[in-house]
């Protein structure tokens, strides 16, 4: 691409600067272009999954790291610095946070709603949006009647509803869905002339959705390749008379060569002639960045993909990617000359804390303030009911209500999601661990949920992290050493001395996995084979005894799934052989999301721990440990030690003792 001279001209500037008569600072595309020039500007949102306040419905108070009300105060200044801008979304709008669930669970889509994300883009002008993944996640028809709302243009080109036609160019789209729109735009050149130019626009979504929401997906709807797509639609949107056209990707960048069917494309699909731009997403993750240095093919400073102007603009509204395009037009013709990418945060990180960079914009607020209020009172009231307390208070010292239920629905969701794969069939475990354990949290931070209603914002506090779900294929031998790894939350207890504390403090709970679905005492007689960073420090150490899967002991060779999530599959916390390799199932959804499912889905859940782990016995032993003084009544629901009191401990924690020579 050959470089632009920009020359200084003052006329140039001010007559830019009148033109949108505003004392923003112009991009130096808009003051400088050239008669025969014109900067256009293509802001770009994506996986914004519902925020639209700044609010945390899980945990019930405003946040400063996400919205599009918040992002809206930057799309108004960003198109006060340009000439010329398209505001596009780029998929994952529909699903992703409480409000989501509200409107498909509880108000649902009938004739004339508009869903609340929908409201609010066409609140802003947006110019059209692409189907992400998550678009799927409540079935067809609450999709089709959520795009009926919207005021913009819907772009997927790989999604055929029914089976695929013979060609790409003979299937059938989903309502509301065209494969490529081309948009009849004005632009303003660098002399003040008007010109027209025709942007067009090309949408893609992962393959993956079919296994993802098989349950509403198979049968009904069949997919292509991203790439395969591309290369088949692309000249049509040329030839229809696309001046530039856009790609509205959501898949990640991921480098490397390229397979038929892969879920993060972006970087290949950058590569198809007659693309001249690339929105990105679904990764969650912002580009340009550093996060991309040194892969090939990918210029994480520039913020290209294969020579070409790429973007992507983090998750839930944290950033608007800027895609800075200077377009000069030789004869009919329209060609990018030059090109600059950005993406700009709405917040920043100062001393652990976020602070915002902008207001949200009241006009985005008040289109979806009913709604609002209305998730509000949704995540306040029952969507289900416990037949057990779901409580923390004791969980590092037996199996526990409040991780039980955590793996009670990942196993539910796993199972699920293996059908049809070359891991169906498998044994499923699930490995989690108590977020809320007291700690340097302090005596109060414990989950307690009692018997009865359970309110959306419990599950935030049954997990804490915006997680999301994945699984592992390991052996007998693997499952081990996890647990051994787990196992090092706890001090060596020596046979027949009173009161030694049983917790090591430097040992994060998020560490401390109970993996269920396997039977297994910890004896603490050995030392731990880890150390509290995952670094093995006695080879010949085992804490973990008695392992067995179905009453039997473990085959160590035997292939078991394991789900998760992750962090720790992506190799968090050190855990020995877990990482990045076993993985076999990156999940779309957050861990939250997939209680929250598991609850509205069982009505009534009950996270009765099943005391699938306990010490084993030394003789004369007994131990101490700390836990909230709110634990109290929970006492005597602890079956597999038998816990006294031993007074008050440390900074307002209630001690407590057990004997191990039970
Ligand atoms: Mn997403
Ligand atoms: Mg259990």
């Amino acid at each position: 691409m050959r470089k632009n001279k920009h020359p200084v001209s003052r006329r140039h500037f001010l007559q830019a600067a009148g033109a949108v008569g505003s004392l923003a600072v112009l991009h130096p595309y808009s003051v400088f272009a050239k008669s025969n020039q014109a900067h256009l500007r293509i802001m770009e949102t994506t996986d914004l999954h519902v925020h639209v306040y700044p609010y945390d419905y899980y945990g019930d108070k405003p946040i400063d790291n996400v919205g599009l009300a918040r992002t809206a105060s930057i799309i108004k200044s960003i198109r006060d610095e340009a000439s010329n801008s398209l505001l596009i979304d780029n998929g994952d709008f529909l699903q992703g946070n409480p409000m989501g669930d509200y409107i498909a669970y509880e108000k649902g889509m009938s004739a004339g709603d508009i869903h609340p994300v929908i409201a609010a883009m066409n609140t802003l002008g947006f110019d059209a949006t692409t189907l992400g993944n998550h678009e799927f996640n409540y079935g067809l028809d609450f999709l089709e009647a959520s795009l009926a709302g919207a005021d913009f243009p819907v772009v997927c080109a790989n999604v055929a509803a029914g089976k695929l036609g013979a060609t790409v160019g003979q299937d059938v789209l989903l309502p509301n869905v065209k494969p490529y729109v081309i948009l009849d735009r004005e632009v303003t050149d660098g002399d003040g002339n008007v010109h027209n130019i025709k942007v067009g626009l090309i949408g893609f979504v992962p393959q993956q959705i079919l296994n993802w929401d098989r349950r509403w997906l198979e049968g009904n709807v069949e997919t292509r390749d991203i790439v395969s797509a591309a290369q088949a639609w692309v000249p049509e949107v040329r030839e229809a008379g696309a001046d530039i056209v856009i790609a509205l990707s959501h898949s990640g960048i991921e480098a490397g060569s390229f397979s038929e069917g892969m879920e993060n494309a972006s970087l290949h699909l950058a590569a198809v002639d007659g693309i001249d731009g690339i929105l990105t997403g679904h990764h969650h993750l912002v580009f340009p960045s550093a996060k991309y240095a040194d892969l090939p093919g990918i210029d994480a400073e520039k913020g290209t993909l294969f020579d070409k102007p790429a973007v992507m603009a983090g998750f839930w509204g944290s950033h608007m990617g800027l895609m800075d395009l200077l377009v000069e037009k030789d004869g009919d013709q329209w060609q990018v000359v030059s090109f600059e990418t950005e993406a700009r945060p709405i917040f920043e990180r100062v001393e652990r804390t976020n602070v915002p960079l902008v207001d949200s914009q009241q006009a985005v607020l008040d289109s979806v303030k009913d709604d609002h209020e209305a998730t509000l009172a949704y995540i306040r009231r029952a969507v289900g009911k416990t037949a057990a307390p779901l409580h923390s208070y004791f969980a590092l010292v037996a199996d526990d209500p409040s991780v039980q239920i955590v793996s009670q629905a990942q196993i539910w969701y796993i199972t699920d999601m293996m059908k049809g794969t070359e891991w169906e069939g498998l044994p499923v475990l699930s490995a989690a661990a108590p977020f809320k354990a007291g700690g340097r949290g302090g005596p109060e931070y414990y989950t307690d949920v009692p018997v009865g209603d359970v309110a959306i914002k419990n599950v935030s506090d049954l997990y804490l992290y915006p997680n999301t779900v994945r699984a592992v294929s390991i052996n007998g031998a693997q499952v081990k050493e996890w647990l051994e790894r787990s196992a090092g939350i706890f001090n060596q207890v020596s046979a027949g001395i009173a009161d030694q504390p049983l917790i090591n403090p430097e040992f994060p709970s998020y560490n401390f996995d109970v993996i269920d679905g396997v039977t297994y005492r910890i004896d603490l007689t050995q030392a731990s084979k880890y150390n509290a960073d995952g670094e093995m420090v006695n080879a010949d150490a085992s804490r973990i005894a008695d392992l067995q899967y179905e009453g039997q002991a473990i085959d160590p060779a035997q292939q078991f799934i394991v789900a998760t999530n992750n962090y720790r599959a992506g190799g968090g916390g050190n855990f020995p052989d877990i990482n990045g390799e076993v993985t076999v199932f990156v999940g779309p959804d957050t861990n939250r999301d997939v209680i929250v499912r598991y609850i509205v889905s069982k009505g009534t859940i009950n996270p009765k721990a099943d005391s699938n782990w306990s010490f084993a016995k030394i003789v004369g032993a007994s131990v101490t440990f700390d836990t909230g003084p709110q634990g109290k009544k929970y006492v005597n629901d602890v079956t597999a030690v038998k816990i006294e009191s031993a007074g008050d401990g440390d900074e307002g924690f209630a001690r407590y003792r057990f004997s191990l020579d039970g």
